[in-house]
């Protein structure tokens, strides 16, 4: 079939090519393309934050982890141990854990002082810079073509394309007038690579949202988490309490100072109560599946939900 799909972030460029391996041809359009979509913003480690429900994310979550650790070592995937610290100690273990590889919980000398409890798993990180890169290159050479186009109506669509896949994140709220999703604006700083090689993540406990994700050449250190900002512009006092929050996770960032950061990036989550994954049918035979709304998530379940726009499609 002829498949048009809107977006090229993560979720655009992994349902088309996920599409084109299916046999279909695959057109992207886009109204912003590489570097410029909040998918270039993100740390990008696997971490299933803030997408929902739990059940489909972790089939989507496992479905993806999988083919990031077939892409370890080249396009800008590495594999590195994580540990997700809590200040509440459980027996139990988080939701996601089925889905990694070398789950434990974490032994009491690993821990961050203040912390109790922490969940040790080998997590998928993506260099988003290489990686997009890749992607792109990848639905280039399966015989794609990405145009730099925006789409105001799904009816503007033309008839040549009757089926759509609707990957434009937080712009899926003004194409469908979706009034279920909304922004969380988050902010990381890039700093150079002092040889700290764990992924670090805290969102629970005193110094949340703060993660540092040691990458190919540099570390990403965040965060910030504020739902209903809109704003994209860079918070200079933001990136000073990042610095300050990533500290108390690990001494080894003690002492950084703003003069240490390479660069600062901010970008605009796409949430919604749940992941917006279905078919649409407009009428006249037309059909949109929806693939939005991952929340701080889209990435880490971007093959999983690109495979499932592929059962989808082979469904109608
Ligand atoms: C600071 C920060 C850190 C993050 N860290 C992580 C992380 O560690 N792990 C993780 O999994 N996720 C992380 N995320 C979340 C992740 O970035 C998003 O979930 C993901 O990028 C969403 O991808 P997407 O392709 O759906 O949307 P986007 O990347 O926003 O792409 C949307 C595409 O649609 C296009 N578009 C929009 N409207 C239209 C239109 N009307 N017509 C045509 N094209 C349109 C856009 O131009 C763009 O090309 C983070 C996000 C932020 C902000």
């Amino acid at each position: 079939m002829d498949i048009l799909v809107l977006g090229c972030g993560v979720s655009g460029l992994t349902s088309g090519i996920a599409l084109q391996r299916a046999g279909h041809r695959v057109t992207i359009w886009a109204k912003a393309l590489p570097p410029d979509t909040t998918s270039n913003v993100a740390a990008a480690v696997w971490y299933p934050y803030k997408a929902y429900p739990i059940e489909r994310v972790t089939a989507w979550g496992a479905a993806a982890y999988r083919a990031f650790r077939d892409l370890a070592r080249v396009a800008g995937v590495t594999m590195a141990e994580a540990l997700d610290v809590r200040d509440t100690p459980s027996d139990d273990d988080p939701w996601w854990a089925g889905a990694v590889d070398g789950f434990r919980h974490a032994r009491p000398g690993e821990l961050p002082l203040g912390y109790v409890d922490g969940y040790v798993f080998a997590a998928p990180v993506m260099d988003m810079s290489i990686y997009l890169d890749y992607l792109m290159r990848e639905f280039s050479s399966g015989g794609g073509t990405i145009t730099q186009r925006a789409v105001a109506r799904l009816d503007d669509v033309p008839a040549v394309y009757p089926l759509v896949v609707n990957c434009t994140g937080l712009g899926a709220r003004e194409l469908c007038g979706d009034t279920d999703l909304h922004p969380s604006r988050g902010q990381v700083a890039r700093v150079r690579d002092n040889g700290f090689r764990r992924v670090l993540l805290d969102d629970v406990g005193p110094n949340k949202v703060a993660y540092i994700v040691p990458r190919i050449h540099d570390i990403v250190l965040g965060g910030v988490d504020e739902e209903g900002n809109e704003s994209a512009t860079v918070d200079p006092r933001q990136t000073a309490d990042i610095l300050r929050r990533c500290a108390n996770l690990a001494p080894a960032f003690a002492g950084l100072t703003p003069g240490d950061v390479v660069s600062v990036a901010c970008g605009l989550r796409p949430l919604r109560s749940s992941v917006r994954l279905e078919a649409e049918h407009l009428g006249a035979g037309r059909v949109v599946i929806h693939n939005y709304g991952h929340g701080g998530a889209g990435v880490t379940l971007s093959w999983g939900c690109a495979q499932e726009v592929v059962e989808i499609v082979s469904s109608l």
